[in-house]
């Protein structure tokens, strides 16, 4: 068995050079240790699998490359075998091709959705890359549905559903026109097996009774055309059971009411010949009216060309008749691969690409002629060049994004709220922060928390539209609520150390410092000592009118300090620089167009700056702050396995949440993990630490600035 598939494959391969196909059975012997030992279903050696699917390529005479990663394809997958081997065995390329192909075959199909099943061709497009990538996972549905008799129920209709709703449309996009219609015919078979048996067994018995008309006709049609001159090749054959069930379920009819069961085909040399060929078969048999589709002058959007015509044979019995070149022909069994062929060298790639965006370019400007030139491109562009993403939600539900597009815009394609309260996210089990770019197949988990915000340093990075408006939308108008209620708070406290407060201020003063200051109102002015634009002390000494800074108020100490809740939002931001957590003590600068920001006492970043007295004011913690606050520790480790787990769940149990993780592998013995935990105060980090140290392997635990 494997004998017989190998000299086939040999057969095959006669179009490329013998340099070639040595490194082809190089890569056939690699495979065949690889996969040594292993069985498919059947019962029989598994390599044979490998071997069709390569055979598949070959039929298509793809490149060596391809032939050589359809060899390789499951190696990855089911064996030890790892990219980097692949790669110094047979190059980059291939090791390119099988690291896709592996990728793919991790992506599961969910979804009964129609909307969603186009959505995963897209996605599989878009990961796919490389044309020869998709071609070679086609080839492997081909012939895992050829051979599915051998798996388990379940798993038969499972597999076959996934044909019938990716695959197929997929070939069929791609112009593969025979791999198309095989496709459907065998998942068909597999889905409605009663309906298929049914029909199969109808036809063979019609076949007795017709096969005599359909003799007939070729004759006729052979006899007449060659009378004319023109040099064509007529066959006939029978039509696929899934399209005869389709023409009954469509147009409601039982099976003898469907009459045309037998398809013709004329192939001839040139266009010119197939419309004269056109003529001579309606002088032959009468057409049926309205059934004419000239898809030479305008192709199908896969590129599909022929002549489609349905005529009146002996005894009524419609003829329907495809007249094409041999080109034509060619393109419409092979589609995309047929400008995808084998290159004597090993040609870069890029010349291959630059090629298939040329075919690509004919198809268009042909296709300017008719009216949905536009909707063609959108699908050329999204399906081979894509520039777009397509993720999971946790749920399986598929989102297309812009290429580039980070968590923070899925996270707002899913919901507003889950944009305002994101904080990091899962993709594919691992945390990564907000600014991560997304790539197609990833399943992505957002992390929310109830006290987080939008962050304007987001819009640096954002890609979606709805994102960027809504960050901004966010920032407008919360910023200007709690800037006005924080510079309320830090107007007081400057009144304060004049010996007054704000109720004491008369609504006169207040007008006129509107008026001076070209503000609109008292709560602009609020707002921008809120923000930092205006300092609160110069505001305080202009409302009671005092025109000379007193210069003895400098010195003075500034009467209580600012209560940080932490639930402040925006005007109120804890330094990254230092982290403070309720317990720290803490002090508080006024930035401007930023608002408040508090730094610990010891933070350097704060003592550098404490010159700048005007800016600095005195702020302690609210005894009862009730949120959560993120704190870096870094951990050093005896780096040895399961430690990090150890770790994370003593850190657990002391009731903390980790927002992240990140590991430094030293070369020896030790490994450093940076951990951001989200804690209530200072005891409560004392409770993480006292946990930390009792573990053994732990060296070392200090409380990180960035
Ligand atoms: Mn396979």
């Amino acid at each position: 068995m494997v004998a017989a598939a190998i000299t086939d494959l040999r057969q095959t391969l006669a179009y490329l050079t013998p340099a070639d196909i040595n490194r082809i059975e190089e890569a056939y012997q690699f495979s065949d240790n690889a996969h040594e030992g292993q069985t498919r279903k059947s019962g029989g050696p598994y390599i044979t699998h490998p071997l069709a699917v390569a055979g598949i390529i070959a039929g298509w005479q793809l490149d060596a490359q391809a032939v050589m990663a359809a060899l390789l394809h499951d190696v990855m997958e089911d064996t030890a075998v790892t990219k980097e081997e692949i790669s110094a065995r047979f190059g980059k390329p291939v090791a390119d091709l099988v690291d896709s192909l592996s990728k793919l075959d991790r992506i599961e199909f969910q979804s009964r959705q129609e909307a969603q099943a186009e959505n995963f061709r897209k996605m599989l497009l878009a990961m796919a890359r490389d044309v020869r990538v998709m071609l070679i996972k086609l080839a492997d549905r081909l012939h895992n549905m050829r051979t599915l008799d051998a798996v388990s129920p379940e798993q038969r209709r499972r597999v076959a559903r996934e044909t019938m709703e990716i695959y197929a449309p997929i070939a069929n996009r791609l112009g593969l026109d025979s791999l198309y219609r095989e496709l459907q015919e065998l998942s068909f078979a597999h889905l409605y097996s009663l309906r298929y048996r049914t029909i199969a067994k109808a036809l063979k018995a019609a076949r007795g009774n017709r096969r005599v008309g359909v003799k007939k006709i070729l004759d006729s049609v052979q006899e007449r055309l060659t009378a004319a001159a023109i040099d064509a090749t007529v066959s006939g054959r029978e039509k696929h059971i899934y399209s005869i069930y389709k023409k009954m379920v469509e147009k409601h009819l039982s099976f003898s009411q469907v009459l045309d069961i037998y398809g013709f085909r004329v192939v001839v040399k040139d266009v010119p010949a197939c419309y004269y060929a056109l003529g001579v078969l309606h002088g032959l048999y009468k057409p049926v009216p309205g059934k004419f589709k000239d898809y030479i002058a305008i192709p199908k959007v896969n590129g599909y060309q022929s002549l489609h015509t349905t005529l009146i044979g002996p005894f009524g019995m419609p003829i329907e008749m495809q007249i094409r070149t041999q080109e034509m022909n060619h393109i419409a069994e092979t589609g995309v691969a047929s400008h995808w062929l084998y290159k004597s060298s090993d040609a870069e790639l890029n010349e291959v690409q630059k090629r298939t965006h040329r075919w690509l370019q004919s198809l268009l400007d042909v296709q300017h002629h008719s009216g949905d030139a536009a909707e063609f491109l959108e699908h050329i562009k999204i399906d081979l060049f894509p520039d777009e993403v397509y993720v999971f939600t946790p749920k399986g539900k598929i989102l297309a994004l812009p290429r580039g597009a980070t968590v923070v815009d899925f996270a707002y394609a899913v919901h507003t709220d889950i944009g305002n309260r994101c904080m990091a996210a899962r993709i594919n089990l691992e945390l990564v922060p907000l600014r991560n770019e997304l790539k197609s197949g990833d399943r992505v988990e957002i992390i929310t928390a109830p006290h987080a915000h939008p962050n304007p340093a987001w819009l640096t990075y954002v890609k979606t539209a709805k994102a960027r408006a809504q960050i901004r939308h966010f920032m407008k108008v919360t910023q200007t609520g709690e800037a006005t209620k924080l510079g309320e708070r830090l107007l007081g406290q400057a009144l304060r150390t004049l010996g007054m407060t704000l109720t004491d201020v008369q609504k006169e003063r207040w007008e006129k410092l509107v008026r001076d200051t070209s503000a609109h109102s008292r709560g602009e002015i609020l707002a921008d000592i809120g923000l930092g634009k205006r300092l609160a002390a110069i505001v305080a000494r202009k409302l009671l009118l005092l025109s000379d800074p007193d210069p003895s108020i400098g010195e003075k100490k500034i009467a209580g300090s600012i209560v940080i809740h932490g639930s402040e939002g925006m005007a109120v931001q804890f330094a990254r620089c230092c982290h403070p957590i309720p317990g720290d003590p803490i002090i508080g600068f006024i930035k401007k167009g930023q608002g408040l920001v508090v730094h610990t006492h010891d933070c350097p970043s704060s003592s550098r700056a404490r010159g700048d007295t005007d800016k600095w004011v005195d702020v302690e913690w609210d005894p009862d702050t009730d949120r959560l606050f993120d704190v870096n520790l870094h951990v050093v480790v005896l780096d040895q396995r399961g430690v990090l787990a150890k770790v994370a769940s003593a850190i657990a149990d002391a009731g903390c949440n980790i927002a992240n993780v990140s590991v430094d592998e030293d070369r020896n013995l030790y490994a450093t993990n940076h951990f951001t935990l989200q804690v209530a105060n200072r005891q409560h980090l004392a409770k993480v630490l006292r946990a930390l140290r009792r573990i053994p392997e732990v060296v070392r635990i200090s409380r990180g600035k960035e």
